[in-house]
This record gives C-alpha cells, sequence and structure tokens, in this order.
C-alpha cells in the first residue's frame, strides 16, 4: 500500500497533501437556522441546526453531503425545509418503493407551496418539461436502475434490442436527494450506477444507519457526492484520473491506454484495504483519523439519547408474554423437534455441521413456523399448485416468496430470507439450499419477474398477487393456536381498557398473517394488512385507514415487506409474533412507533412460546448480547451471525 501511495503521489502530487488540506477547511459549528418561511411545522431546535448545517455544506467543496440521523428524528422534514429555500428548481428524491408516498403527502401538508410529482407507475409522464415544472420529482431506486439499464444495455423488442433514452438521467437536477441511501451501497451493481450517472451539482444521502461501522459501503456515498478525491480512481504511471472504470475493449484505459492493474481506487488505498488488513490497529488505526476526520466535515449524525431533550419522546416498556403449548400442538412440535436433534447430532458426529448449515437453517425456519401454527408447515403451498399457476416459491421459507430474488443458480428466494441465510451464516458463502453449490446471489437486484420486458413495478405486482392460504384450506373445520389466541386475549384487553388504542402485529411470515387476520376478524377486529406484494398506492391505503379510521385498530405487517420508512404513530402499541435471535430487526420494528408525533407511552412486547425454539432463541439473544457489550472493537456482524456453538444452545438439551 506505501509503495502504491508513493507511485500514486509521484503521478498526482495533490494525493500528497489531502488530509493536510482537509485539516484547513474545518468543521461546521453548530447553528440554528431560523423557522424556514413556508413551512406548516415548527421544527425542533436539532432540526434547525441541522438545516443550517446543509445550507453551509452545500457552499464546501463536497456540495452536498450525509444526513444519518438515527431513525425517527425527522430527516425528511429537515430536507423538505432545504428544499423550500429555492422554489421554482427541480430536485430528484430517489427512495426505496415504500417511502414514496409517505414523501408526497409530507411535502403536501408540510410544505404546500412546493409542487411535486411521483414519477412511478405504467402511466407516468414522458414529457421533460412537465418534469423540469417540478419543484420535486420523487421517484424509487428500481425505476432508476431500469431506465439507466434501458439506456446503456437496450431493452429486447422482437428479436432487436433497442437502446432508449432515461428521462431521469438526461435532466441536470438542482439537487439529488437518495433517500435510505443504502441501498447503493453495492458499488458496482446497477442501482449504484444507475445513481452515480444522475447530474446535478448538489447531492445529499439520508440514512438511519451508522456509517462508520460499513467503510466499504461508505464508498459508494462518497463516490455518488464525486468527493475528489475520494471517489476517483488514479493511473500509477500517468497523470490519467477518472470517476469511471472504464475498459471498453477489456484490456486497457479508455483514457490512457494504461492496464486496468495501473489504476487504483483511492478510497480503497487509503482507507478501505488498511482497515481490512489491521483493523483497529496500525495503519488500520491511521486510516480510521482519516476517515473521521473526512466524516466530520460531509456527515452529520444525531441520537435519540443525545437529543432527548428537544424529541421529549414518551417512555416505552418490553414485556415478555409466555404460554405452554396445548397437548396436540405439543405432538406435532415434539416430533418435529426429535427429528431436528437428531439431524443435528448426526451432522456433529460426521462434523458436518457448517456443510450442512442450508439444512439446518431449514429445520429451523421450520420450527420457527410450527410454533407459530402448524398449518404454516403441515399445508404449505406447492410450486404451481392447481389455480395458482404463478405460484413461485422461496426455497428458504417454502412460502410464496414475498419480494421475489434470484440466484446466479436460478433459484428463487424472499429477499429478506436470503439476506438473513446468509449474514446468518458463519461462513462466507454458505451452499444454496436447493442445488448446494455456494450460493452467490445480488441481495440488491430488482424484484424478479418472469417477463424481463415488463420490469415495470405495477405489472411486478400484478404477477405476485398472492392468495391466503384461508382460500386453499377448508376454515370449517379449521383450530386457530395457542400463539393466536394469545394475541386475540392481549387485543381484547386493550379494548377493555381503552377502546382507542391501536397495535401493530409483527411476524416473519406472512401466511401466519393471513390466519391471524381471518381470525381477528371473527372476534370482531378491524385489520389492514401490509405485505411485500403490494404497490406503493395499496400501501399507503392501508397506512392511511390505519391512521385516520378509528374503528381499524390493528395493523398486521409482514417482516419482510421492507418497510423501513413507515411512519406508524397512530399505534402505541407492538406485539411481535415471533422472535428472531438478531435484535436489531426488531429495534428497527419498535423505530417505526417510537418516533417524533407519538405522544403516548408505548408498550412493546413479545409472545413466546415456553419449552420451544423460541424460548432458546431469546436466551440465546440474552447471551449474544451480554458478549457484545463486553467486547472491545465490538462487531456489528456478531449478533446476526449463528455459530456452531449457537446451533449447538438451540437444538441440544
Ligand atoms: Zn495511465
Ligand atoms: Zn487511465
Ligand atoms: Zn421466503
Ligand atoms: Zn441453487
Amino acid at each position: 500500500m506505501e509503495k502504491v501511495n508513493l507511485q500514486l503521489i509521484e503521478q498526482h502530487p495533490e494525493l500528497g497533501t489531502v488530509w493536510d488540506e482537509l485539516d484547513k477547511v474545518g468543521v461546521i459549528a453548530p447553528e440554528l437556522a431560523d423557522q424556514p418561511e413556508g413551512l406548516k411545522l415548527t421544527l425542533l431546535p436539532f432540526q434547525r441546526e441541522g438545516l443550517a448545517w446543509m445550507r453551509k455544506q452545500e457552499n464546501t467543496q463536497f456540495k452536498g453531503g450525509i444526513l444519518a440521523d438515527e431513525m425517527g428524528m425527522g430527516k425528511t422534514i429537515q430536507m423538505i425545509s432545504l428544499l423550500l429555500a429555492e422554489p421554482g428548481k427541480p430536485n430528484l428524491i430517489v427512495a426505496p418503493t415504500v417511502a414514496i408516498v409517505q414523501w408526497r403527502n409530507e411535502i403536501q401538508e408540510h410544505a404546500p407551496s412546493l409542487k411535486v410529482l411521483i414519477f412511478h407507475g405504467s402511466n407516468r409522464t414522458e414529457s421533460m418539461s412537465e418534469l423540469m415544472k417540478q419543484d420535486v420529482v420523487l421517484t424509487t431506486y428500481s425505476i432508476i436502475e431500469a431506465g439507466y439499464r434501458k439506456q446503456k444495455y437496450g431493452v429486447r423488442k422482437k428479436d432487436v434490442t433497442v437502446k432508449e433514452d432515461s428521462l431521469l438521467h438526461r435532466i441536470n437536477w438542482h439537487r439529488i436527494v437518495l433517500d435510505e441511501a443504502h441501498n447503493i451501497k453495492e458499488r458496482s451493481c446497477n442501482t449504484a450506477r444507475s445513481a452515480f450517472a444522475l447530474q446535478s451539482d448538489r447531492k445529499w444521502s439520508l440514512s438511519g444507519t451508522p456509517m462508520q461501522n460499513r467503510v466499504g459501503e461508505l464508498y459508494s456515498l462518497i463516490r455518488f457526492m464525486q468527493a475528489d478525491p475520494f471517489g476517483y480512481y488514479y493511473c500509477k504511471k500517468c497523470p490519467c484520473k477518472s470517476l469511471h472504470w472504464k475498459y471498453s475493449n477489456m484490456k486497457d484505459c479508455d483514457d490512457c491506454g494504461h492496464r486496468p492493474m495501473d489504476h487504483s481506487c483511492w478510497w480503497n488505498n487509503e482507507i478501505l484495504k488498511p482497515i481490512q488488513h489491521f483493523g483497529s490497529q496500525g495503519s488500520g488505526e491511521k486510516a480510521f483519523t482519516k476517515l473521521r476526520k473526512l466524516l466530520d466535515r460531509i456527515m452529520l449524525r444525531r441520537t435519540k439519547v443525545e437529543r432527548a431533550d428537544d424529541l421529549g419522546l414518551p417512555p416505552r416498556k418490553m414485556t415478555v408474554s409466555r404460554y405452554l403449548f396445548n397437548e396436540e400442538e405439543e405432538d406435532l412440535y415434539e416430533s418435529l423437534f426429535s427429528d431436528t436433534k437428531r439431524k443435528f447430532s448426526t451432522y456433529v458426529e460426521q462434523g458436518t455441521v457448517l456443510n450442512n448449515y442450508a439444512n439446518i437453517f431449514e429445520l429451523l425456519t421450520k420450527m420457527r413456523q410450527m410454533v407459530d401454527h402448524p398449518d404454516l408447515v403441515l399445508k404449505k403451498v406447492k410450486p404451481g399448485q392447481i389455480g395458482l399457476p404463478e405460484t413461485l416459491v422461496c426455497s428458504i421459507c417454502q412460502e410464496e416468496a414475498e419480494d421475489p430474488i434470484v440466484s446466479k443458480c436460478h433459484h428463487l428466494f424472499c429477499r429478506e430470507d436470503a439476506d438473513q441465510y446468509i449474514t446468518s451464516s458463519s461462513i462466507e458463502a454458505p451452499e444454496c439450499p436447493v442445488c448446494h453449490i455456494p450460493l452467490s446471489i445480488d441481495l440488491e437486484q430488482p424484484t424478479y419477474v418472469k417477463d424481463e420486458t415488463e420490469a415495470d413495478e405495477e405489472i411486478r405486482h400484478k404477477t405476485f398477487a398472492r392468495t391466503s392460504i384461508v382460500n386453499r384450506i377448508n376454515m370449517d373445520t379449521w383450530r386457530s393456536s395457542t400463539k393466536i389466541e394469545a394475541l386475540v386475549e392481549h387485543l381484547y384487553k386493550l379494548q377493555r381498557e381503552d377502546r382507542s388504542t391501536k397495535s401493530i402485529c409483527f411476524s416473519q411470515f406472512v401466511t401466519f398473517l393471513d390466519l391471524i387476520k381471518w381470525r381477528l376478524e371473527k372476534a370482531g377486529f378491524k385489520c389492514v394488512k401490509l405485505d411485500g406484494h403490494m404497490t406503493p398506492f395499496q400501501r399507503d391505503a392501508s397506512i392511511k385507514k390505519f391512521s385516520n379510521d378509528p374503528t381499524v385498530t390493528v395493523f398486521l405487517i409482514s417482516l419482510k415487506a421492507g418497510g423501513v420508512a413507515l411512519n406508524l404513530t397512530a399505534a402505541s402499541r407492538v406485539f411481535i409474533c415471533d422472535p428472531w435471535w438478531n435484535p436489531a430487526a426488531e429495534l428497527q420494528a419498535m423505530d417505526r412507533i417510537h418516533r417524533i408525533g407519538q405522544y403516548r407511552p408505548i408498550v412493546i412486547t413479545r409472545l413466546i412460546i415456553e419449552n420451544s425454539i423460541e424460548s432458546r432463541i431469546l436466551q440465546l439473544q440474552e447471551k449474544k448480547q451480554a458478549m457484545v457489550d463486553s467486547t472491545i472493537g465490538k462487531d456489528p456482524g456478531a449478533l446476526a451471525r449463528l455459530t456452531p456453538e449457537d446451533l449447538r444452545f438451540l437444538f441440544v438439551n
């Protein structure tokens, strides 16, 4: 690395003084901006600080930055305040599909003077001047990705490939904002490339995840900002410098003719590699200091704890409700559990626990489903089942796939399941659960569509409209489960205490939510549901119904629906129907109601069946948390990972 650096500095002398120059720039001091004219909501003090910081930041060499406040602190409203400053110029906001309607609603409510348009869906405008007339254009990552792909690689139409211009990429925007910016964390995936190709002077990223732990992912945001020199590639043999890695003939650089290996990404060399090789020691420590220096000048992050006085959030309480199986459930569960134990101890004897991770993960999923309701295991949907020609079944949960993605080996998974399967594995590339070769899958790829020419989201959602389990099985003879009845009891009790209390129920399994919904409606509760098969407008309609209709008191949400941006402060109760060993996912769920706008005390209840995989998962969570708390140099991945010892803890008694 040292050698590479010397070579680089010889060709590019300015690289020798980057960090000294940065010292001279200094850090922006906190200051309060005035409440913006035209904003119908009073900003909190730390939000006015954020606004002042963003305005100044746009006048630095970086012309933008990263607003990384913790989730629920109003990054959206701070950004809207910034947009209000100069109306009449088009800004582009790119957000996950779940969030764009919410952005529009917040703009219309709090800044009604801004003209806003959603660029999404099959009947979206094709007129550039229409877009230029707006103050804000809202779109999704899949739209910019598809637009970029069609422009760059073309679309096949009746045996010819036609390249189509991408409207969003032709406009020179006043400002671009990436919401939930970790969507572009893979620098080489098409989503990231499509964001890099957008044109604008000012560029912002919004993200609630603490970036300093994810040095590799941070590069994409730096590259998006076109921060000089941090986002650039440099040639070691000549003054060639570029934001792009371009080798049209696969052999040498389009600009200077030198080979790919003569070029070096400055970020990798200066920050990423030293940290990967040396951690927080020696060269790694130096790289961390440099990183800190840079982040101080481009990123602002505040946490709820730091700004608790400003926020005035009500207290929140977490409880666990424990239940025992009834006899029939216990029999079914025990037979599955002893089967699982037997298989697991065979793997242990053969020393093949890690090789059989796919089988083990499947057994674990089955046991978790069995605890919720035996039908989730015994009444599974089959691929292409009669009457359901479009059924695409996930190879992990064996349910109809939610937000489906496809591996290199052409197997299909729910995005969330694939993510959890990989992050929980303690080996680098766990095998594909179907074909057993190492699983290679792009977790950021757009949702899978059967017909590539119809890569439009509206159509995707139509293709994947799913059938509830209650339409497949005979509900006349159906029996509820301990878990479902426990939830019903809780909700009855709440209703007796205060009819206006609203609750959210989270589960990993959509089929379970189907059963819950059927049972709750029988019991007289009005519910709405949100899962990964709904269009943004269907989601918005559900959220509005829940927030505004006093008779709707229960919201059923699939943890796989990707609802990061949901703002559901109408609810003050949360039920987590099935626990997960990684508490981070659960914390995220809670953050959706413990945020600005929440005035009632919050209670979060985890429903747990004793003497089952669930009570063990809970114990494992506590054990892991204690371990992580005591470790210096915390490893954020450790909580999500399942080591062979963890598996033994879950399966052996
Ligand atoms: Zn060169
Ligand atoms: Zn070159
Ligand atoms: Zn799945
Ligand atoms: Zn496979």
